[in-house]
């Protein structure tokens, strides 16, 4: 064994996880805001279902129905467990092999019409040109005037 620098306090081994949380965080997409901001995409306006990760990064799901996890990518595939205050917590399955028949989540950012990127799969593309339709619909109603001008 060589000169590893491993941590020697309890502060050193905090900041070590405080840095390996950040750096999971940014690999799986974990980046979204907490509350009290809204689980609105900053990119589109759409609402995702917002869920906690064990390393304590917010991840925007796409909302339900989940897909079969066969016809979504390694690394993209998320689930979302129970935990005892019911809130439940989202972990992705890395390269972890879906069982036959296993059902995944889907980070919102995958199929967000505000990001732009080259869909691959027919499936996230059809997904992207929903979200885009819904997206134009929201910002149609968001941008109705409050008091229409008088008629005649
Ligand atoms: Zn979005």
């Amino acid at each position: 064994m060589g000169d590893v620098d491993l941590p020697q306090t309890d502060e050193e081994w905090a900041a070590l996880a405080r840095h390996t949380d950040a750096e999971q965080a940014h690999d799986e997409g974990a980046t979204a805001a907490g509350p009290p901001a809204g689980p609105d995409c900053p990119d589109c306006g759409l609402a995702g279902d917002r869920y906690l990760t064990h390393y304590n990064g917010w991840i925007l799901l796409e909302p339900l129905p989940a897909l079969p996890a066969h016809a979504i990518p390694p690394r993209q595939r998320w689930l979302v467990g129970n935990s005892t205050d019911g809130e439940g917590l989202a972990w992705n399955t890395g390269d972890e092999e879906p069982r036959p028949g296993a059902e995944c989540r889907i980070a919102h950012r995958l199929v967000c019409p505000g990001i732009r990127c080259g869909d691959v799969l027919p499936r996230l593309a059809a997904l992207r040109e929903r979200n885009r339709l819904r997206a134009a619909r929201l910002d149609a109603r968001r941008t109705l005037p409050g008091d229409l001008p008088e008629a005649g």
